[in-house]
């Protein structure tokens, strides 16, 4: 999608500190971290939002977890525990309209979250 940030960012449009890639799925270093570790996992595909995810995604949405899961142990954090968020609408304070897992660790997280 033209105008969708996260779009420009996997095209290399936006600069990002890319930490992973593949046909399907791209990671990077949030702009404005909330712990130590702070990245987004993103479909290549443009999806709007979980909420517009159909069941030919499935798989796709799988990926994304493994691939958290990945950076997140690559980063030495499997031990110690790490969180996956998807934020999906308004009310979750989604703010960028492409599916996106926020990988976050380093430090405690409270839960519930606010
Ligand atoms: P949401 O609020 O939609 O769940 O998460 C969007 C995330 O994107 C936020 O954590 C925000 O810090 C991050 N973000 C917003 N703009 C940029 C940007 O230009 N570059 C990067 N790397 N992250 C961004
Ligand atoms: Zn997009």
């Amino acid at each position: 999608m033209s105008d969708c940030l996260f779009c420009k960012i996997r095209d290399g449009q936006i600069p990002a500190t890319i930490t992973y890639r593949d046909q399907a799925v791209v990671a990077f270093k949030d702009i404005g971290p909330k712990a130590p570790f702070h990245q987004l996992v993103i479909p290549t595909q443009h999806i709007a939002s979980l909420a517009e995810a159909k069941s030919e995604h499935a798989a796709l949405l799988g990926k994304l977890m493994l691939v958290a899961s990945e950076l997140a142990s690559a980063a030495g954090y499997r031990e110690r525990g790490f969180r996956v968020v998807m934020n999906a609408g308004p009310d979750a304070g989604q703010s960028v309209a492409h599916v996106h897992l926020h990988v976050l660790a380093g430090r405690a997280l409270d839960w519930p979250p606010g």
